[in-house]
């Protein structure tokens, strides 16, 4: 067992405080990172104050993990020591059901490991995340990062980059199509800047104007205030995919009346409560509502490629560990620009 410095909730009412544990020592096919930065995602504050349930604790959060290789086991094939790689929000899966064997360990059907908050194979060994200086995983629950990208900017992508890719490839985004990205924080701003790179219209959905700026340089062609009432008048049956991001509740009927006929709105936001929604905006106009989560590990690695490719990275706050509760309360606020990433050098 080796010895891990991380932070931790203890329980769902307690801030986040240094905590230290072990993790296994490397096996056969096992790679070890000395993780660099750890993005913030907002998952990891629904979990960590238990609003969707079940929360193990202690709970190291942190899914966006970007580190380099420090060793590997004896039978790993696809990494040295040195490469700069990425954790995501899986460790493992069954490997044997259909999806896993079709590359969508995401929708395992004895449900995947998750990276934190969750249990090994065994049933019994409790999974830690990325809010830590170090981590033990299966080469194949490991991703390559490529070369040109810096692993600060890059450490999102793995949740907030996937969660937007899989659904905008799943439902064709590309040339001709309108997109609308509801909500512009850490998941929101890396679909505009994605969806923009397969080319598509793309408009922004924010709850003010404040953003907009940052909306454009990032690739959206228009941008809208939803507190404004006469936005929904003026985006009636405008948008081929909607992909809603937002943490918390919303009218979705609202929204789903600004798709257009047959198209559909992808819902990636897990507010704590269920929300109500009215048939008739689904019926009048033959539309769908969907959801998704996050992506698999081949497509993950397409996603982190295509980003290489057109050079797309998170808008980042770098942010020592002992500042991880200000900035709980800042992404509550919204007050995010566009992703907090925790800088594993500040924890000693
Ligand atoms: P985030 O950075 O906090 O962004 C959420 C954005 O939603 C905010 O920046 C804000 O954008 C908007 N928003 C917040 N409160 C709102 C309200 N009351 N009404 C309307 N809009 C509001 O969070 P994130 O990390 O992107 O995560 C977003 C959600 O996705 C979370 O619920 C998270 O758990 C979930 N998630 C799902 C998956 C998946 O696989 N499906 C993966 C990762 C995360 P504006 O300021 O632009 O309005
Ligand atoms: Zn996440
Ligand atoms: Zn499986």
């Amino acid at each position: 067992m080796s010895h891990t410095l991380g932070y931790a909730a203890k329980t769902a009412k307690s801030p986040l405080a240094p905590f230290s544990f072990s993790r296994r020592q490397p096996g056969p096919h096992d790679v070890a990172i000395d993780i660099k930065y750890c993005g913030i995602c907002h998952s990891d504050i629904h979990q960590a104050r238990d609003e969707w349930g079940g929360s193990i604790f202690p709970m190291v959060p942190g899914h966006e993990i970007a580190g380099v290789v420090k060793s590997v086991g004896s039978a790993v094939k696809k990494y040295k020591v040195g490469d700069q790689v990425g954790v995501g929000c899986m460790v493992d899966s069954c490997r044997k059901c259909s999806c896993c064997v079709e590359g969508l360990e995401q929708y395992c059907d004895q449900g995947s490991t998750v990276t934190y908050n969750g249990l090994e194979r065994d049933g019994k060994t409790p999974t830690y995340g990325g809010y830590s200086n170090h981590i033990v995983v299966d080469e194949n629950f490991v991703l390559k990062i490529p070369a040109n990208l810096p692993l600060d900017k890059s450490s999102p992508l793995l949740c907030a980059g996937i969660t937007l890719y899989s659904p905008l490839r799943h439902w064709n985004c590309g040339p001709g199509k309108k997109v609308a990205i509801v909500g512009l924080g850490g998941l929101g701003h890396m679909g505009v800047k994605l969806a923009s790179a397969m080319g598509a219209e793309v408009t922004v959905l924010s709850q003010t104007l404040k953003k907009k700026d940052d909306g454009f340089r990032m690739g959206a062609k228009h941008f809208y205030a939803t507190s404004d009432a006469t936005t929904f008048n003026k985006l009636q049956k405008s948008f081929d995919l909607i992909i809603n991001t937002v943490s918390a509740d919303l009218d979705l009927t609202a929204y789903l009346s600004l798709l257009k006929i047959d198209s559909q709105m992808v819902l990636v936001g897990v507010p704590e409560k269920s929300m109500p929604i009215h048939p008739f905006p689904l019926i009048m106009g033959r539309r769908s509502l969907a959801g998704s989560l996050i992506g698999g590990i081949k497509e993950t690695q397409e996603m982190l490629d295509f980003c290489g490719k057109h050079n797309i990275t998170s808008d980042i706050e770098t942010i020592s560990i002992d500042k991880v509760n200000e900035a709980y309360e800042r992404i509550l606020r919204s007050d995010v620009r566009y992703r907090f990433v925790i800088d594993m050098a500040s924890l000693r």
